[in-house]
């Protein structure tokens, strides 16, 4: 009786590796199998038409300022430096351009993260590209969005926080890109805030030439103070920077979900 089982044991268990290996399931699974790839590169060719956001990030100044002027907006009889070498930090020395590029590089990341296209003006010091170069090169590209960033200098070692500035509503120049500048700067500045970030402000200017050549929104964020040691410091620390560009990625993405 014994023998008897286990003879119908090893019958059933060779019956169902014949039919597991047969033909007819070898092609079921293959087509359930192609059913899968099929859905798989439907999904990718999906996220492959998608329209993507276009972002510009400038990392402000350079290694060297150029003092050459340029006008400060189309057919403006005025001129401005093309561009300047920024401020410096009073603990840590560091050159603001070299701030700048730290974080802005961080900012990319987490935007692509996000699904975002990003195009830098600049990702290396020894470059000269003027400020009316830089609002150029996003019209060219048909930027969506340009997110400049800087940090401040001021003879008073006291004053902290961080500036947002946007291209102003009676701006001879830029009356067109005010509104979303301005929708999108307060996006980042609630973002900023929740971060716990110190924000003095949105402030319209109409006298920046990288806003008056622009036809894309743009909004430009002055991290803090490098004139202030403890500000100073903090901008430097690799967290900070990433907490404060994920606050304004988030921003940006927000924009772009309610615009
Ligand atoms: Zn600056």
């Amino acid at each position: 009786m014994k023998t008897y089982k286990i003879s119908l044991f090893i019958i059933i268990l060779m019956g169902m590796i014949f039919i597991a290996t047969s033909d007819p399931m070898k092609s079921l699974y293959k087509s359930s199998a192609s059913i899968i790839a099929g859905l798989n590169t439907d999904n990718k060719d999906e996220n492959k038409n998608k329209e993507k956001y276009l972002i510009c990030i400038d990392p402000g100044h350079q290694e060297k300022g150029d003092w050459k002027g340029e006008p400060i907006g189309p057919d403006s009889p005025y001129q401005k430096a093309r561009v300047s070498s920024g401020t410096a930090g009073i603990s840590t020395k560091k050159q603001e351009y070299v701030l700048n590029l730290e974080a802005s590089e961080i900012l990319k990341h987490i935007l692509i993260s996000k699904d975002f296209d990003v195009i830098m003006t600049r990702e290396s010091h020894n470059v000269n590209i003027s400020n009316m170069e830089r609002a150029t090169f996003a019209n060219d590209k048909n930027a969506n969005m340009v997110i400049r960033i800087h940090a401040d200098g001021s003879d008073d070692t006291s004053i902290t926080g961080a500036s947002i500035l946007i291209p102003s509503q009676k701006g001879k120049y830029t009356s067109s890109i005010f509104e979303a500048s301005y929708e999108c700067a307060k996006l980042i500045k609630d973002k900023m805030d929740a971060g716990g970030f110190k924000v003095n402000g949105i402030f319209e200017r109409d006298d920046l030439t990288g806003f008056n050549w622009s036809k894309v929104p743009v909004v430009l964020v002055e991290m803090g103070f490098m004139s202030n040691y403890n500000e100073d410091e903090m901008m430097s620390n690799k967290d900070y920077q990433k907490k404060m560009m994920q606050s304004i990625a988030d921003g940006v993405e927000e924009y772009f979900k309610t615009n």
